[in-house]
């Protein structure tokens, strides 16, 4: 059908046109006005009907949530916050909603209420701003990339290869569970399987990734990828999507470059084309900032957090004046951290990268150097530093409220480094000859990153839970819809 979308309507001077519109109901006021919304922007409509003329049962079906259709005349509107309206002349009813069974109020429901209601979220003014500014960062992604000439590259969702060695992997099987094959020792006879294989999802694009890069020179990839983490934290998914780069020629350094500049190329996308819903989201957290005490409320609102971000140079520094910084620091007073890092070498916990970030210096954080032995296989090995301690060529980028937002490296690119580090992790060095031949035929200095895409529309969006800004969120036991 023919219908004029809010967003547009909102915008009009065509005054004293007539209009169709389609939409929800979500409001009634006076018994005179509806507010409907059609999800193309977070503002309602209103519409104003003449209830004594309109029929009885017609009225008793105006409830909310019912789908509608109205048609009418674009009117000047004389209430306070609005512009436009429409004198509604003909009404009729979609699909009815059962007022008493609708979940959504016209009141404000707790994220939690919300996030067991999954399915009906999306007409939410909170969830229709934050899917929305997640539509225009995916989009800007592909831009972004897109105009600076790299390849969008399509990796596997099912694959025999384990990228991390990290055991976090769903097993992919076509088994029928009351009849799965074993070897004489009781094991698992994965030959016999679909794959003839052991198969997974895949936890990270990035392995062929280097493949392709090392062909097209610039790719990137942006899809699923998943990790059976079984934890409850307000930043993992089972499921989440990642953004990651791979780029030949590129050393550490321009890796960070990019990558500092592809944060802040899509935070500024967001902020000049999701205005009004920013402004939503800022307002919406000014309300929770209410609540809190004086001295826990944050000192910048939204916009200004993700302004300063643009303004200021993400600081860069390495793993060991990191562990310096958090040696000499006194986080509570006069304590010193609960889990104080006397041993070079320790991964940072988060409490430590958010002392890093909010507290020290206020800003985002680029950490370059890690030791070898707390990261990936694939990490370019740096030379042994003055007291002949191992680090390798990566860089974590953390962000205030969010902690880990990317994780990258410059990649190892001489074979017998890189074959001399699988040695040392037991990885089978004949199952992943191909990854190997790009070091056997010319081998090219490359780097790369992941970015978590949901962890940037929490940081973009102000949302503090993971679960909230991914449509169907799946976390343990956790994927009904
Ligand atoms: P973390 O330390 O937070 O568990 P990671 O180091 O395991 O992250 P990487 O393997 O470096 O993660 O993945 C690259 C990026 O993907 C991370 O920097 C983060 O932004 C994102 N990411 C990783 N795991 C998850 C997850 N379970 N859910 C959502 N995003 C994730
Ligand atoms: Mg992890
Ligand atoms: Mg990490
Ligand atoms: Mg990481």
């Amino acid at each position: 059908a023919k219908r004029t979308r809010i967003k547009d309507l909102l915008n009009t001077t065509e005054f004293g046109q007539q209009v169709t519109v389609m939409g929800w109901v979500k409001t009634f006021r006076n018994n005179q006005f509806i507010s409907i919304n059609d999800g193309s922007s977070i503002n309602n409509i209103q519409a104003v009907v003449d209830f004594n003329s309109t029929d009885e049962s017609l009225l008793k079906r105006l409830t909310t949530g019912a789908a509608i259709a109205i048609e009418g005349e674009i009117i000047e509107s004389l209430g306070k916050g609005q512009r436009v309206e429409v004198k509604v002349s003909r009404l009729e009813i979609l699909g009815d909603s059962d007022a008493e069974k609708f979940p959504l109020q016209p009141k404000k429901h707790s994220l939690e209420f919300l996030r067991e209601i999954a399915h009906l979220r999306f007409r939410t003014n909170t969830f229709n701003a934050v899917f929305k500014v997640r539509h225009a960062l995916a989009y800007a992604v592909h831009k972004f990339f897109n105009d600076k000439g790299f390849v969008y590259m399509h990796t596997p969702i099912i694959t025999a290869s384990d990228a991390e060695g990290a055991g976090e992997m769903f097993r992919v099987s076509t088994f029928d569970p009351d009849n799965i094959p074993r070897n004489d020792d009781g094991t698992i006879n994965y030959k016999e399987d679909f794959f003839g294989k052991a198969t997974n999802l895949t936890v990270s694009g990035q392995l062929e990734g280097e493949l392709a890069a090392m062909a097209f020179g610039d790719i990137y990839t942006f899809g699923p990828t998943f990790r059976a983490e079984n934890s409850n934290t307000t930043r993992h998914l089972a499921e989440f999507w990642m953004i990651e780069p791979e780029m030949a020629f590129y050393d550490l350094n321009d890796n960070m470059d990019l990558a500092e500049e592809l944060l802040k190329y899509l935070i500024r996308y967001a902020i000049n084309n999701c205005s009004d819903e920013l402004e939503f989201l800022k307002s919406r957290l000014l309300e929770e900032e209410k609540q809190k005490p004086q001295n826990e409320r944050s000192e910048l609102d939204l916009l200004a957090k993700l302004n300063f971000c643009l303004d200021n140079d993400f600081e860069r520094i390495t793993y060991t004046e990191a562990i310096s910084i958090l040696r000499n620091s006194k986080p509570n007073q006069k304590k010193q951290f609960k889990y104080l890092i006397d041993e070079w070498g320790a991964d940072l916990q988060s409490e430590h990268e958010r002392y890093l970030v909010e507290k020290h210096f206020k800003k985002p954080v680029i950490l370059t150097n890690y030791p070898a032995e707390i990261k990936s296989f694939y990490m370019r090995l740096n030379e042994p530093d003055a007291e002949g301690r191992r680090t390798v060529g990566a860089m974590d980028i953390l962000f205030p409220g969010i902690g880990e937002i990317v994780g990258g490296s410059q990649r190892e690119e001489r074979l017998e480094k890189l074959e001399g580090r699988m040695a040392e992790l037991n990885i089978p060095t004949e199952e992943m000859s191909w990854f190997l031949d790009t070091r056997r035929f010319g081998s090219a200095p490359h780097s790369g990153f992941g970015l978590g895409f949901e962890r940037l529309v929490l940081f973009v969006t102000g949302m503090t839970n993971i679960r909230d800004v991914i449509p169907f969120p799946r976390t343990p036991k956790n994927a009904e819809f």
